[in-house]
């Protein structure tokens, strides 16, 4: 049994791991490296996609695995292996899957330049959200994750193909948790655009749906699927059966969201397998006490019960559970919750898949904004005219300002401008500015705050407990490790060194990986 770490390796993010045994190759995640990518790319600096994989080899952000990857993003006159053929780790291989944990970009979006016929298998959940964020984003290379636009030569590069002649090559996902309604069968076989679909139908990775798809196989593997909590909805982590033992992946998650339970269950589930191995998550080991969910809905809460005016709730993409706190707080507080064509669409197809989640075109709970735009996707104006009389636009909103709670990003600060309010409340409800880009954003926002008037709650630099983190604290991992009590312990998504090697006695032995590297296990021990 073979593991190869090519990505996630000291850094937070961009996992991707080869887990080989029994004669099958399966990838832990294959995301996109954000730590890599922004050594050499940024907002105006992409790899080319006119260029397919070549940027992306050139700077190791893929690994060079031949036999992996999609062959319309390859020229023969460009003599691609020849090129990379020396890249350190450099090797042919087949993989029969990827074991997709979360949908967040850093664990899931260069499955965007994966062979087609390689199946991703994942919850269902997980699947929707994948596929309700590409439809509603711009076309881009780096992230077709769930069905590709394919690309054609032409003078030596490549180009998109007509979208009235080819249709998307979409992927197929396996669901590992739970039979597939048959509510979310036309979501899956359309795209957001024009361009028609070459369907593959979603359907359960187990051979009896009914029965619950979970346990299952992929070539000689048996796996186990587990609910976790984390920032984005249907986040799980795998165990899988190998030759020389059970391997855990963690993905990642935490202890402090209202589904704490599903990561102590995963937990105390794991720790019955015995694992040869645990490959974990180390994203905030530092933190001793976290911000829970409950403590944001208290205190977003309290800020909103101030406000007589408007109040903006700004939190990360995806995070449906603090979309979900906000909208208990517009219940709470009389007013209604005003959400984005993107985020009304990504919720109906999630309540498809999950009725636990509520669905903004029923409940009375939600409105939709629709932004000042001259040219609309597919799938946001029929979503706009499906919403009809629930639409809202700034003039609704600045006529009632003390109506609604209105979820928007940096991104739709825009929208602003047309509202004018005059006063009000800007919650900030998203994680603190970790990078220098992050900063300088967080700088214009709060310009864009005073311009307006606004009160800014959960300023990260003065005002804690508006945001809870996705990842785990360091008391809270220090316990998953030690229950579970695996022979060896490989961190990923890390770069917190100190607190995974120790030495003490009852403390796994650590792999500290290095990318590329192959660790060989053979009769329960790591091979020198
Ligand atoms: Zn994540």
């Amino acid at each position: 049994m073979k593991i190869t770490v090519y990505d996630g390796a000291g850094v937070i993010g961009g996992n991707k791991v080869l887990l080989e045994s029994e004669g099958t190759a399966v990838f832990l995640d294959f995301g996109m490296g954000f730590a890599g990518r922004g050594r050499f790319f940024e907002e105006f600096l992409k790899p080319r996609s006119a260029l397919g994989l070549v940027d992306l080899l050139e700077f190791g952000l893929l690994p060079p695995l031949a036999g992996l990857y999609r062959r319309d993003l390859d020229l023969p006159e460009w003599r691609l292996w020849d090129r990379y053929r020396t890249a350190p780790g450099f090797r042919e291989v087949k993989a029969d899957g990827v074991l997709l944990t979360h949908a967040h970009l850093d664990h899931s979006a260069y499955i965007s330049f994966l062979d087609p016929a390689i199946p991703v298998y994942t919850g269902l959940v997980t699947a929707v959200v994948a596929k309700a964020t590409q439809d509603s984003a711009p076309t881009d290379l780096e992230r077709e994750i769930c069905y590709a636009t394919l690309r054609e030569p032409k003078q030596g590069l490549l180009t998109t193909t007509n979208y009235k002649k080819v249709p998307y090559k979409q992927r197929p996902f396996l669901v590992v948790d739970r039979p597939v309604p048959d509510a979310l069968k036309p979501f899956w076989a359309r795209g957001g655009r024009t361009r028609a679909m070459e369907p593959q139908e979603l359907r359960a990775a187990g051979a009896d749906p009914a029965a619950g798809p979970n346990p299952f196989a992929v070539g000689g593997l048996n796996i186990k699927w587990f609910p976790v909590d984390h920032s984005v909805p249907g986040a799980g982590a795998f165990a899988i059966e190998t030759s020389e033992g059970w391997v855990v992946y963690t993905g990642d998650l935490r202890l402090h969201g209202r589904g704490r339970g599903q990561t102590e269950l995963f937990r105390d589930e794991c720790a019955k397998l015995r694992p040869l191995i645990l490959i974990s998550e180390g994203t905030h080991p530092g933190t001793a006490q976290p911000v829970a969910e409950e403590e944001v809905h208290e205190r977003a809460r309290a800020a909103v019960r101030a406000e007589r005016g408007l109040v903006v709730a700004d939190f990360g993409p995806r995070n449906v559970e603090r979309l979900i706190t906000f909208l208990e707080i517009a219940r709470e507080t009389g007013r209604r919750l005003a959400v984005t064509a993107k985020d009304a669409f990504l919720l109906e197809a999630m309540s498809a898949a999950d009725p636990a989640t509520p669905n903004p075109l029923t409940d009375d709970a939600f409105v939709v904004y629709g932004e000042a735009k001259l040219n609309r996707e597919t799938w946001e104006r029929v979503l706009l005219e499906r919403f009809g009389d629930k639409v809202r636009v700034a003039r609704d909103v600045a006529a009632d300002p003390g109506g609604y709670i209105l979820c928007f990003s940096f991104f739709d600060l825009g929208e602003l401008v047309d509202i004018r309010p005059a006063g009000g409340t800007y919650v900030y409800s998203s994680s603190e500015a970790y990078s220098e880009e992050m900063a300088i954003d967080l700088a214009r926002l709060r310009n864009w705050v005073t311009h307006f008037g606004l009160r800014m709650a959960g300023d990260p630099d003065h005002e804690r407990g508006f945001h809870a983190s996705g990842h785990i604290h360091g008391p809270g991992l220090e316990g998953l490790i030690r229950t579970i009590a695996p022979r060896y312990l490989i961190p990923v998504h890390t770069e917190s060194r100190d607190f995974f090697l120790r030495t003490e006695r009852s403390w796994p032995e650590v792999v500290w990986p290095e990318v590329g590297r192959t660790y060989e296990f053979r009769d329960g021990n790591l091979m020198a």
